[in-house]
């Protein structure tokens, strides 16, 4: 049982910089005002207020870069994460991380490396598909502390701490060929000194692949579902590249994956002749996000949630079930103004989850067995992220009506 006092009266750090140029922040561009946190789970619904934090939005007048100003420890933040999270059992995260190794080999020309090292490397998914094509393998994830003997073997070394401790304490160095890092730099406190860190061990030959969702396409598609307090930046291709440019370092390629995350993939190495002539190569898409066109699409979002609410209050009375616990659940009913205690109970495939409840949510996670026949239940879907997964999934239910929080697949 998870001690819920833990998630009163959080205490934060507050960024004044901008954490990819160093400008001073200014003032926020939205206030989310006690923003629940995500992922934390409890075995007992829970009766008083907990797992709700104050957060601010800041977008950077002089790069670009967006990113939280209110920086929760990840302690807190990641407290039942690394049992419910594992890239391989992802339906969303294995086409992801397969996406994102085409890109890098596809620059790289998919040549055999001496070694591999991930950043985040989660359950070694992406270095068990490597295996084959290097000599050594270096996983680094605080979620696989306490495994390290046990998953490190023949040419795979596993330290299972936070990047900064392993640098710390491992004597890590990354002199290898290729660094990888999915999905982790959004996590960092401070990105910008991740990327230093390994490019300064590097070599000038050591080529970096890493992935992070994309600011643009969340501002293109409206989904400020996905500002949350796990993730405290906000790239853009711009404030990547002025990251870089600082860093002495110079981008290679980049691809956005529209299917996941509108994740923006490079590719980057040392730049040890500073030349900035590479810059010419991506000024075309390296557009700098104006405080108008992102506070014009949060309105198109504020739109959508307001209509979702309207939609399940129109079914008040009725039998409604929410389908897919998301992580993200709290945020999605934060934006609704709608704690969804209208709903009889989240439904969810993963036996894990059935019988938890949301420490900020007052609505259980329940088997779909619980559920009789659907033909007298209306189905709202609650893991908007599994859309393209869960939508056909629904349909097949034959439920008397489905409601869809966001017009967006
Ligand atoms: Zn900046």
């Amino acid at each position: 049982m998870i001690d819920v006092g833990r998630f009163r009266n959080i205490q934060y750090g507050k960024r004044t910089r901008c954490m990819a140029c160093g400008a001073a922040v200014g003032k926020p561009l939205i206030s989310l005002p006690d923003f629940p946190l995500s992922e934390i789970y409890t075995d007992r619904p829970v009766k008083e207020k907990a797992g709700f934090v104050d957060q601010e939005f800041c977008l950077c007048k002089s790069c670009g870069h967006g990113q939280l100003l209110n920086i929760i420890p990840p302690e807190l933040l990641y407290f039942g994460s690394s049992y419910f999270f594992r890239t391989s059992q992802s339906r969303t995260a294995v086409p992801a991380v397969d996406f994102f190794l085409d890109f890098v080999e596809g620059v790289l020309k998919s040549r055999a490396y001496d070694t591999i090292a991930d950043i985040g490397c989660n359950d070694l998914y992406m270095l068990k598909k490597l295996d084959a094509k290097a000599k050594r393998l270096l996983g680094i994830d605080p979620v696989l502390a306490g495994r390290e003997k046990e998953l490190s073997e023949g040419k795979t070394v596993v330290i299972g701490d936070l990047f900064e401790n392993a640098v710390a304490n491992h004597n890590v160095s990354f002199d290898k060929d290729l660094v990888l890092s999915s999905h982790t730099l959004e996590h960092v406190k401070d990105p910008k000194w991740l990327v230093k860190t390994v490019l300064d061990s590097s070599t000038d030959n050591t080529l970096f692949g890493f992935q992070f969702p994309g600011f643009e396409s969340l501002v293109r598609d409206a989904r400020f579902d996905q500002v949350f307090h796990q993730h405290y930046n906000y790239f853009t291709l711009k404030s990547v590249v002025r990251m870089l440019t600082d860093l002495g370092a110079e981008l290679v390629a980049y691809k956005v994956n529209p299917y996941h995350w509108g994740a923006l993939m490079i590719v980057f190495r040392k730049n040890p002749s500073g030349s900035t002539a590479w810059h010419k190569r991506f000024e075309h898409d390296a557009v700098q996000l104006t405080d108008e066109a992102v506070l014009s699409q949060y309105r198109v979002f504020q739109d959508a949630m307001k209509l979702a609410g309207e939609r399940l209050s129109a079914w008040k009375g009725s039998t409604v079930y929410g389908y897919g616990a998301a992580n993200m659940l709290p945020v999605l009913s934060y934006h609704m103004k709608n704690d969804l205690s209208c709903l009889q109970a989240v439904l969810d495939d993963d036996e894990r989850k059935q019988g938890m409840h949301y420490i900020n949510l007052p609505v259980a996670i329940k088997s779909p067995s619980v559920v009789k026949d659907f033909k007298d239940v209306v189905l709202f879907l609650t893991a908007i992220d599994n859309s393209r997964i869960l939508v056909p999934k629904l349909i097949s239910l034959a439920p008397k009506k489905i409601i869809l929080p966001l017009n967006i697949v």
